[in-house]
């Protein structure tokens, strides 16, 4: 069995606050939250990194961004903007070896990012 935190919030091992799921993704609220909305949409299937995304997995890709949609448009972050983010590899700063949407949203952002 996979080690992988999001694996185990997939297979309910870890709790989590879930606000979406089907046979292809999942999506939860951060449990560090960096802004007054933050939830992570992932693929249920482990995938480390997003250049480590396959041509077979375009489909599912795409189906996490139409998801993503549903999910911001749900929490009313479409009105006034939200972020999507993806962190990848240590330059990007990403901690989760398992790709994850972030949505950020209910605050103003800043630009460039840190
Ligand atoms: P990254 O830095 O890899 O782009 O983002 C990883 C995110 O996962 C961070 O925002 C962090 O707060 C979140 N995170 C790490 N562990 C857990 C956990 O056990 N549960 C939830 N809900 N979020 C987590
Ligand atoms: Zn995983």
């Amino acid at each position: 069995m996979s080690e992988c935190i999001f694996c185990k919030i997939i297979r309910g091992e870890l709790a989590a606050r879930v606000v979406y799921e089907d046979e292809r993704v999942l999506a939860f609220h951060d449990i560090q939250p960096a802004a007054p909305t933050h939830v992570l949409i992932i693929p249920k299937k482990h995938i480390a990194r997003m250049d480590d995304v396959e041509p077979e997995d375009e489909a599912l890709i795409g189906h996490m961004f139409a998801k993503a949609n549903e999910v911001a448009h749900s929490l009313g972050l479409t009105e006034n903007g939200f972020r999507y983010v993806i962190n990848c590899g240590p330059d990007g700063l990403q901690t989760v070896y398992h790709i994850h949407l972030h949505i950020l949203g209910g605050r103003r952002m800043s630009w460039p990012p840190g």
